[in-house]
């Protein structure tokens, strides 16, 4: 066949097309329908980059070739040589007229499972492999590059440095989760110490070393360098915790910016989250539009009242009381001192306040060994941003900078000094008051795409009793 450019399909419906108008062009992808009758076949064939398809008109008089029509069916891959023009359909602006045809791979349709209908979520899961190939997967697929892509267009436009963060670690100290076991010992012939133990020296790494819940910790040391850091990254918890909203294996992004105060690193959250929002509205409508019509009538309504409200700030203690005060019965009852619940962040932010909320000084019991403590002594500068739908949707602190209340608080808590030593000299040697914090980029996910179900927004979720493909 003629070796023409090949023109995304995104280029032709979206792009400035017109200057080919009339010309011979080459389109490659998956068909997704060919309807028609004995003299013309109408093919809508889809390459990924747009959620639309571009028709693709075939005259079969002008076919030599009648057997190849014949596997022009749903799913299969093909090349197409013909000349671009107006559509005179309804709903298009272009289509080609095929002139050559070329099957890269057939699709059995007595085999291909994605036939026409609908196919339910659940089942889609199951085919992981081919779900890309749907207009659902292949909207959410675009949304979550273009969301990556502003994560970093963000912070790059704002002076903070991707810090590569490790993600096998040799401290457990962060204690945000069960963690995965790195090892290369045998398992079937483990080595032991005198004690019976198992002896991690003999161990790859020359000790325990397991796959790292979060960059934090390694992302400080950055910052009290570079002053302005952020990591993404994967990130990985054991939890058996079969939700919704949770996966064994999830990205993360950490930004760690020294100088910042919690009223700095809030600041820092709302308008990152905000601006991200407002970058998929501009930039990906199409795909935005499609989710809602499917998925979630409310969806760009939504999108559109996070970017344009202020998000409600208050302390944990207020939070607290408002929850007690409220008529709803929850299922896990609240008083203080309680870690709160989806079902308590989500009565603030949906009942309550009707927007998103920022909750701050946390039960320093609740909370992590690296918080900084406030002056009552029994709180630390915790955050969450809790999001309608989603609930937590991030979680920060300014951390504690004096070495002293910092070397207290890992005493009290059991933490090994071997184990954090390298932490511990920040605050020894040039500490500096710092914030940071985590926001679950499947988390910011599930509210942009309108999806209920985590496993729904990553190519290949990762949960428990899960792992294929
Ligand atoms: P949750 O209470 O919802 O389990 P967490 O308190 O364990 O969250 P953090 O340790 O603060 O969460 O992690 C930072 C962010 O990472 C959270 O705000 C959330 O957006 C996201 N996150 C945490 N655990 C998961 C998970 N298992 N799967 C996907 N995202 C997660
Ligand atoms: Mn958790």
């Amino acid at each position: 066949m003629e070796g023409l450019k090949r023109q995304r399909v995104f280029d032709l419906l979206k792009g400035n097309a017109n200057h080919m108008i009339e010309q011979e062009v080459n389109v490659k992808g998956w068909v997704r329908t060919r309807r028609g009758n004995k003299n013309v076949h109408f093919i809508a064939l889809n390459d990924g980059s747009i959620i639309h398809n571009i028709q693709v008109v075939v005259e079969v008089a002008d076919f030599k070739n009648e057997e190849l029509l014949k596997h022009i069916t749903t799913g299969a891959c093909i090349s197409v040589n013909g000349k671009l023009v107006e559509s005179k359909g309804q709903g298009q602006s272009l289509e080609i007229i095929a002139r050559e045809i070329e099957l890269y791979g057939g699709a059995d349709p007595e085999k291909y499972p994605l036939q026409k209908k609908g196919h339910t979520l659940e089942f889609l899961r199951e085919i992981a492999h081919l779900r890309p190939r749907t207009n659902t997967f292949g909207a959410i697929f675009r949304l979550r590059h273009a969301l990556a892509f502003a994560i970093h267009k963000y912070f790059n436009d704002h002076g903070f440095f991707y810090l590569h963060t490790p993600i096998i670690t040799g401290s457990d100290a962060e204690g945000a989760g069960a963690m995965f076991r790195v090892t290369t010992l045998d398992l079937d012939n483990i080595p032991r110490t005198e004690e019976g133990k198992v002896d991690f020296s003999e161990d790859f790494f020359g000790k325990e070393t397991n796959l790292t819940v979060s960059g934090q910790l390694e992302g400080e040391l950055g910052a009290l360098a570079l002053s302005n850091i952020y990591t993404f990254g994967p990130t990985f918890r054991a939890e058996n915790s079969n939700t919704t909203r949770h996966l064994a294996e999830f990205w993360m992004i950490e930004p760690e910016m020294a100088f910042y105060d919690i009223k700095d690193n809030m600041d820092l959250a709302e308008d990152f989250l905000k601006y991200l929002i407002r970058y998929l509205l501009e930039n990906c409508p199409d795909d935005l539009e499609f989710l809602q019509k499917m998925y979630d009538s409310e969806l760009i309504e939504r999108l559109r009242f996070v970017t344009s409200n202020t998000f409600e700030r208050l302390s944990y203690t207020e939070a607290i009381e408002i929850l007690m005060a409220s008529k709803q019965s929850f299922e896990f009852p609240v008083s203080w001192g309680v870690d709160l619940q989806a079902e308590h962040e989500r009565y603030l932010v949906e009942k309550h306040f009707r927007k998103p909320v920022i909750l701050t000084d946390y039960p320093k019991e609740i909370k992590a060994f690296y918080m900084k403590l406030n002056e009552d002594g029994k709180t630390v500068r915790a955050m969450d941003v809790l999001f309608p739908k989603i609930g937590e949707i991030i979680g920060g602190s300014q951390r504690e900078e004096s070495y002293d209340k910092l070397f207290g608080k890992i005493k009290e808590m059991g933490i090994h000094e071997k184990d954090v030593w390298w932490y511990l000299e920040t605050r020894k040697f040039g500490s500096a008051p710092h914030s940071g914090f985590g926001l679950g980029f499947e988390r910011l996910m599930l509210f942009v795409t309108g999806m209920g179900n985590i496993r729904d927004v990553i190519p290949f979720p990762r949960t428990p009793q899960n792992a294929e493909f």
